[in-house]
């Protein structure tokens, strides 16, 4: 199982509430570490803003710099079709 940035921002708001299963966990704290991007999100969740893109719902924090926001935005608008 490989996750990439969306899964991890889908599930941000349950990994910090605990409410992933351990396996899901496991591939979120693996992700973590090499992006830096998702290290970012992770580590100031606490303000957290709703991204709409895709049809998609994606709760991020709203403490990241403005070129992170920009990125997220652009991952966002380019997964359609990613299914
Ligand atoms: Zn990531």
């Amino acid at each position: 199982m490989r996750i990439d940035c969306k899964h991890v921002w889908e599930h941000i708001s349950d990994y910090i509430d605990g409410e992933v299963d351990a396996e899901l966990r496991a591939e979120i704290d693996r992700h973590l570490e090499h992006c830096e991007i998702c290290s970012a999100v992770m580590d100031s969740t606490r303000n957290v803003v709703v991204l709409v893109g895709d049809g998609r719902v994606f709760e991020v924090p709203t403490g990241y710099s403005e070129r992170l926001h920009e990125r997220i935005e652009k991952e966002i608008v380019g997964a359609s079709g990613d299914d």
